[in-house]
């Protein structure tokens, strides 16, 4: 098949031969896929042409937006000099080596060290390893049971599927492993019943010290959350959830694990997440805003409490991967990091940006539909309710949010649906602007839930 002939025919290649994740195959293969192209700033552009402001930066990574013209350059150099070497057995490269500095240095004192990855799954593998390697150089081998979140993404792995809390995942697979165990999520809108967010926030975050109490301190290893669980639904936990989740990783002396994947890199305003919750994580698992998904690296950060006890105590850590610390990848990231630094990307979102699209998603809690909008940077949460004033849902809340986003889609916005819940994380580029549009169109698409959907 020749070149041209093969691209007029790619949805039936696709069909034949390509296995999506996360996708119904028998379904997909029936509708078409649909097939990107190209992209630029905050747009993507499909086959035919067709021109879609991207509201979810890709998967929540694009945070430079596309078409980094200084990012491609850095990764050409980096592969005519040195395409590829690894880091075990005594070796770095400049580019691993300068990264893992470079994120120290916005991670804060607390931590010393990266871990690399190639995926944000691989980093959530890792510092589960590293947790129970911690607790057993430290003499206690039995502390070794994960408390994660019902409803948590963690990734597509066995620890990391294990470790996020969605059902339809622990199904496939005889999941999750053993030594892994969920509490509820602080999830107001839905489980939050007559309680105020308040109150509830204290509730969610109280299941923590029962399941502690109930397995005993000296079990427990780790807790890990993502500060605002994103693939979840962007729930964005009450106000009193976090210091009370702090508090009890304090007292019972367990690690505290927040999962940077999404959060980290700009999204909330903060270079990460638990910056902007004042929480004092042990390790961090990162990936997607590290190289804005310019090419696949993950890590974790690990604090100097952690690090001491694995460097100087534990021996070797048996773990690694081919691409740990990638040099081509380490080099996009390294400069996609500039381009942070030295645009304000940050500062942009929690002074401009992020502020204006607070204000812009609020605005949509005047529809009849929307139960609730919240934000916090550029990651938007809405909740779509079939009667706002009883908090009542769709019969099939799934359904509500396949037709917003699929509405959307028609109009040239992309976001995504969790269920009842609309998500939104456009690049950290994103312009007042554009932000206009992005609401302006979701707001067609509740217009259009509302006309079809009792
Ligand atoms: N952790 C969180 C919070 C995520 O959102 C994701 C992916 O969406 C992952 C981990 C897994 O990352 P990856 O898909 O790079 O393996």
């Amino acid at each position: 098949m020749n070149a041209a002939h093969a691209r007029s025919n790619i949805g039936a290649i696709d069909a034949a031969h390509h296995m999506h994740p996360f996708s119904d195959m028998k379904k997909l293969n029936a509708d078409g896929t649909r097939i990107i192209q190209r992209a630029e700033g905050v747009h993507i552009f499909d086959n035919h042409g067709k021109k879609y402001l991207d509201g979810f930066a890709g998967l929540w990574c694009v945070n430079v937006g596309y078409g980094r013209k200084e990012i491609t350059d850095a990764v050409m150099r980096q592969m005519n000099e040195l395409p590829y070497y690894n880091t075990f057995f005594g070796t770095t490269t400049e580019p691993a080596t300068l990264l893992a500095e470079k994120i120290i240095s916005h991670a804060g004192p607390r931590f010393s060290h990266v871990f690399f990855t190639g995926s944000g799954s691989e980093a959530n593998d890792t510092w589960f390893r590293m947790a129970r390697v911690y607790w057993k150089t430290l003499g206690h081998p039995e502390k070794k049971v994960i408390i994660s979140r019902k409803n948590g993404y963690h990734g597509s792995t066995v620890a990391g599927a294990s470790l996020g809390g969605m059902k339809w995942m622990h199904e496939q697979g005889d999941l999750p492993i053993p030594g892994v165990v969920h509490i509820g999520q602080p999830y107001w809108y839905v489980e939050g019943g007559d309680l105020s967010p308040e109150e509830f926030g204290l509730r969610a975050a109280g299941e923590l010290e029962e399941k502690i109490l109930e397995l005993g301190a000296d079990k427990v290893a780790a807790f890990v959350a993502e500060p605002i669980q994103g693939a979840g639904g962007v729930i964005i936990p009450p106000s009193t959830y976090w210091p009370e989740i702090a508090r009890i990783c304090k007292k019972y002396d367990i690690l505290l694990v927040n999962d940077e994947v999404i959060c980290g890199f700009g999204r909330l305003g903060t270079w990460f997440g638990h910056q902007y919750y004042g929480l004092e994580p042990d390790l961090c698992p990162i990936a997607k805003g590290l190289s804005s998904g310019y090419l696949p690296i993950g890590g974790v950060m690990v604090s100097k409490r952690v690090a001491d006890v694995l460097i100087n105590e534990a021996g070797d850590f048996n773990h690694g991967f081919t691409y740990s610390g990638h040099p081509v990848c380490a080099a996009a990231a390294l400069e996609n990091l500039r381009i942070i630094e030295d645009e304000k990307l940050v500062e942009r979102v929690r002074d401009d940006t992020g502020p204006y699209f607070a204000k812009a998603w609020k605005s949509l809690e005047d529809h009849e539909v929307v139960g609730q909008a919240e934000s916090v940077g550029l990651m938007g949460g809405l909740q779509l309710a079939a009667d706002k004033t009883t908090r009542r849902r769709y019969a099939k809340p799934e359904d509500a949010g396949v037709v917003v986003r699929n509405h959307c889609l028609k109009n040239g916005l992309v976001l995504r649906a969790t269920n009842d819940r609309m998500l939104a994380s456009p690049p950290l580029i994103i312009t007042r602007a554009e932000i206009d549009e992005l609401v302006t169109t979701l707001r067609g698409g509740l217009d259009h839930l509302r006309d079809t959907m009792p």
